[in-house]
């Protein structure tokens, strides 16, 4: 089966000189969970806007299941929902027409991405808010109204740069929940974020990125194993 994600030899720098991405390579299966983990400035905004062309790539090859972004970018934006780190909708605009009018990005039927507004503003509990402009929402609110906008299309790969970053423990729980919840209904999920027990609730995969290179890829377990063993020997130097 193809992966719904293959990235080979991504490099970024920046005008000013800056090298972001030193040559990152990650493959994520169909229907995997994956966490890109690490802290902040490591590369991890970089790597997702270019995967939504928000940000050109210097080198590299980007693959979304059957298409290369150089190639046939169309093909590959249908296949991802992008849940970016900062807010990026007018403030004045309501939920219901943010949604509705993101489906146009994708050729969509009105009625049918109206069907999905109303169909993923429930899901994400903040249909009440439906015609509230979107700067009166809370943060936490603003961050499951860009989900819902992310899903309007039904992607088969979903990607959520840091959603859970300054939400709190209670939403960030039922966030947790709708996203597994997704992801056990078949949609490949990459996120990133700097929180190691976020990955540990969600994810099957990591790829740890630091300074613009992937310094670790492996499974959840395996990370959270080699993690304790590494607690284990900081401990046994202590004793000394
Ligand atoms: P992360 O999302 O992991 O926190 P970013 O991908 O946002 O990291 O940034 C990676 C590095 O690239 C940081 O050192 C950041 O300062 C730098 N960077 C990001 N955007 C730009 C830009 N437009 N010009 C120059 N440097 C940038
Ligand atoms: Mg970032």
């Amino acid at each position: 089966m193809l992966p719904a994600l293959t990235i080979e030899n991504l490099t970024k720098t920046y005008d000013n000189g800056f090298q972001a991405l030193k040559g990152i390579s990650l493959t994520v299966a169909q229907g995997d969970f994956y966490a890109l983990l690490g802290p902040n400035g490591a590369g991890k905004s970089t790597t997702i806007g270019i995967l939504c062309s928000l940000v050109n790539k210097s080198a590299g090859r980007v693959q979304v299941f059957d298409a290369d972004i150089d190639v046939d970018f169309p093909a590959a934006k249908k296949y991802i929902g992008i849940v970016p780190q900062e807010f990026n909708f007018n403030i004045f605009e309501k939920p219901f027409d943010i949604i509705a009018n993101q489906g146009g990005y994708y050729g969509m039927p009105r009625a049918l991405a109206e069907e999905r507004a109303e169909k993923y503003l429930k899901a994400l509990g903040i249909w009440d808010k439906r015609d509230t402009p979107s700067r009166a929402l809370s943060g936490g609110m603003k961050r499951r109204l860009m989900i819902a906008r992310a899903l309007v299309h039904e992607p088969k790969l979903l990607i959520l740069d840091e959603p859970t970053a300054g939400v709190d423990i209670e939403m960030r729980r039922s966030m947790w929940e709708f996203l597994k919840r997704i992801n056990a209904e078949g949609t490949t999920i990459i996120l990133t974020t700097h929180y190691l027990e976020e990955a540990e609730a969600l994810c099957r995969h990591v790829g740890i990125i630091n300074h613009g290179e992937i310094v670790e890829n492996t499974s959840i377990r395996e990370l959270l194993r080699q993690l304790q063993r590494e607690v284990f020997i900081l401990d046994c130097v202590d004793a000394l």
